[in-house]
């Protein structure tokens, strides 16, 4: 496992709890340590990303569809250090997915989830992997998966924390859409195209966003048979189909550990490097009797409770907090900056302004403050030239400030001006 590797060595029963107490511990800690496969993640606590990177450890993902996106999207969870991953798949690999990541040859005949339980329990043990091998599409395993869903949770009581829709049809699409609805489950829904130069990730969470038939394809909403094209064999790159699970996986940390802000919509056209987001609302004319239930239901809790009824309102509020520590941060480190290179920082007042003019002297050209009655920083440049130094200043060296401006921009043109 990847805690044994620090050493912790004891052949005493007795020890063995005491010792992988430790060292889930030592995995967990600030500390920087090669031989701890979790250094590098919870740096991004010590930096200031995020507010409990080891939460992590307590949170069940189900992952529907473990092809060219959800075993990507499964390897880059397992490696994050996630709780429990629920694969499902009825699937096996074929050599005709060795253009695509995660797969080897020799895994050929085995079904996804065993071949990809094998695989991740090899990368981080730490990781629990529950295969679900079956077609969620049938109605005979519709109460298996809802009690795969229900009692996913880390502790095998609750539901899960998120759904990852990985597939690539629209009948697992409706099924997932129907069993979110119907518990209350948020999830994200991915998918590349036919042609493999466009895809796109969704964040769908019932009766707050909308819900997979709110606006749904075309195909779906007229009802006609998804049949494939006769003779046609669909493209897929690894490259396009690693960019969505990027993409998915990314929004996922986000959404599982309240940092940055959650995509409610990521489009990715490859030809032209374009990366559309959008922002959809449910629709109250759903034509699912539940999705319009939910939508009820959360305008009540609006009612009640305002914006802390939204589910991302924990992500945004961390957001909003974080920002405004960085703000002050950032306005210390311009300080800390401006006291190194000479700049006088003041506080009030216009009429302090000293902006070099044509009837100014060198003294006074090379002065020039700016205020902001905003709340701002005014900041007054002194010349640390001596007597026999150039004091012609011109217009390029005056420094000034708009209410735009930003104090750690403002540091780094004074900078450029030394
Ligand atoms: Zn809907």
């Amino acid at each position: 496992m990847w805690w044994y590797s620090d050493k912790v060595s004891t052949c005493v029963v007795l020890f063995v709890f005491a010792k992988d107490h430790m060292a889930a511990e030592k995995k967990f800690s600030a500390e920087v340590r090669d031989d701890n496969p979790y250094s590098r993640l919870m740096a991004l606590q010590r930096m200031g990303v995020v507010d409990d990177y080891e939460s992590i450890r307590f949170k069940s993902v189900a992952i529907i569809g473990v092809g060219g996106v959800g075993s990507v999207v499964a390897e880059m969870l397992t490696r994050c250090g996630i709780g429990k991953l629920l694969l499902f798949d009825y699937d096996k690999v074929e050599l005709a997915n060795m253009n695509r990541l995660f797969f080897r040859p020799e895994q050929q005949g085995m079904s996804k989830v065993e071949a990809a339980k094998q695989t991740l329990e090899g990368i981080n043990p730490d990781t629990q992997i529950i295969p679900c091998t079956y077609n969620i599409t049938t109605t005979d395993v519709w109460d298996t998966f809802s009690a795969d869903l229900c009692m996913g949770g880390i502790d095998g009581r609750t539901p899960i924390d998120l759904l990852l829709c990985c597939v690539d049809n629209f009948q697992a699409r409706l099924t997932v859409n129907l069993a979110c609805l119907t518990y209350n489950i948020p999830w994200m829904e991915s998918g590349v195209a036919e042609n493999a130069v466009s895809g796109h990730i969704q964040l769908l969470l019932p009766g707050t966003s909308p819900c997979y038939e709110c606006c749904p394809p075309l195909v779906v909403a007229t009802g006609l048979p998804e049949a494939k094209r006769v003779g046609v064999c669909a493209a897929s790159l690894p490259t396009t189909m690693g960019i969505i699970a990027g993409f998915l996986s990314q929004n996922t940390l986000k959404y599982l550990l309240n940092f940055g802000t959650v995509s409610e919509y990521v489009g990715y056209d490859a030809m032209n490097d374009h990366f559309p987001m959008i922002s959809i609302k449910a629709n109250p004319e759903c034509r699912n009797d539940t999705c319009r239930s939910r939508q009820a239901e959360y305008a009540e809790k609006v009612a009640e409770c305002g914006e802390a009824a939204h589910p991302l309102y924990a992500q945004r509020k961390a957001k909003a907090d974080r920002d405004v520590k960085d703000r002050l941060a950032a306005q210390q480190k311009a300080a800390a900056s401006a006291a190194e290179w000479g700049i006088v920082i003041e506080t009030q007042g216009k009429d302090s302004l000293a902006v070099g003019g044509s009837n100014g002297t060198a003294e006074q050209q090379q002065s020039t403050s700016a205020s902001n009655n905003a709340g701002g920083f005014e900041y007054a440049y002194s010349s640390k030239q001596d007597n026999d130094g150039v004091a012609n200043a011109t217009e390029s060296d005056f420094v000034s400030t708009s209410e735009a401006t930003s104090v750690s921009d403002l540091a780094a043109r004074l900078k450029a001006l030394k």
